[in-house]
């Protein structure tokens, strides 16, 4: 398993994080994209994965987009030119209007030039999308119609769905929500796709599956979502494993 979309550098992983990812690998997870959410922390996302021989992402989340360099493109180029290997994906990168964090026009304006870079560099983009779906599908049909990427987190309906795989191409990032009682519509959505769409993630330290919910989440606990997919498409879960990594293999290189 492959979980494409984690926070391994998170202070939240300062206490255990060599025991983390041994349950990890211990429970099946091959391999871990450790993904940015500022510069800053796209910093930290690449030293941890250096470190511990992870894949990463450098991204600004629309959270953070109200303190992003007037320069985005320049500020991703020297921190690639200081690593000392590139990162898979840029990302995260997006629009949250559930929290609006950030005003909505600078959020805008970020993922823009997130995704001038991602196409300056050809790099799969990793989005983050609440709450915004109409603005965020027409941004980035404006800005961004050939880019290769993953909605992560993906909790929205059929038809959006649909739209986000079928329009653009793009899969669908699904982790622990997946799993909670009250997410039908999204178990319907993710059927009506079909796994070809589907990459597995857990977004940890949040958002845990049940039977973890609540607690921190960790790449090992993605086990729980590959099961509740399982039974979700019938198959058993080595299939899902197998085409969940080929599918992330596929968008982010192997
Ligand atoms: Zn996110
Ligand atoms: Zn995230």
């Amino acid at each position: 398993m492959i979980d494409t979309h984690a926070h391994i550098h998170d202070p939240a992983f300062d206490v255990d994080r060599d025991a983390m990812l041994a349950r990890a690998r211990a429970a099946g997870v091959t391999r871990i994209i450790t993904i940015g959410t500022d510069v800053g922390d796209s910093a930290r996302a690449q030293a941890a994965a250096a470190r511990y021989d992870l894949d990463y992402a450098i991204g600004i989340h629309p959270h953070e987009a109200k303190d992003a360099p007037p320069d985005v493109g320049a500020a991703f180029g020297a921190l690639i030119a200081a690593g000392e290997r590139p990162p898979r994906a840029i990302g995260e990168m997006g629009l949250d209007y559930f929290y609006d964090h950030s005003p909505r026009d600078v959020q805008r304006d970020v993922l823009v030039k997130g995704l001038r870079f991602a196409r300056e560099r050809n790099l799969p983009a990793i989005f983050h999308q609440r709450d915004a779906f109409d603005d965020f599908v027409a941004t980035v049909a404006e800005h961004g119609a050939d880019i290769r990427g993953v909605v992560h987190c993906f909790t929205g309906d059929t038809e959006q769905a649909k739209r986000l795989t079928g329009e653009f191409g793009f899969k669908l990032g699904i982790g622990g929500v997946s799993t909670f009682k009250n997410a039908g519509a999204l178990r319907d959505a993710i059927v009506a796709v079909g796994l070809d769409h589907v990459i597995l993630e857990t977004d940890c330290p949040y958002l845990a599956p049940i039977p973890h919910r609540g607690a921190r989440n960790e790449p090992a606990y993605m086990q729980s979502t590959a099961e509740k997919l399982a039974t979700l498409f019938g198959v058993p879960q080595d299939e899902i494993d197998a085409r969940t990594s080929a599918n992330a293999i596929a968008l982010f290189g192997d």
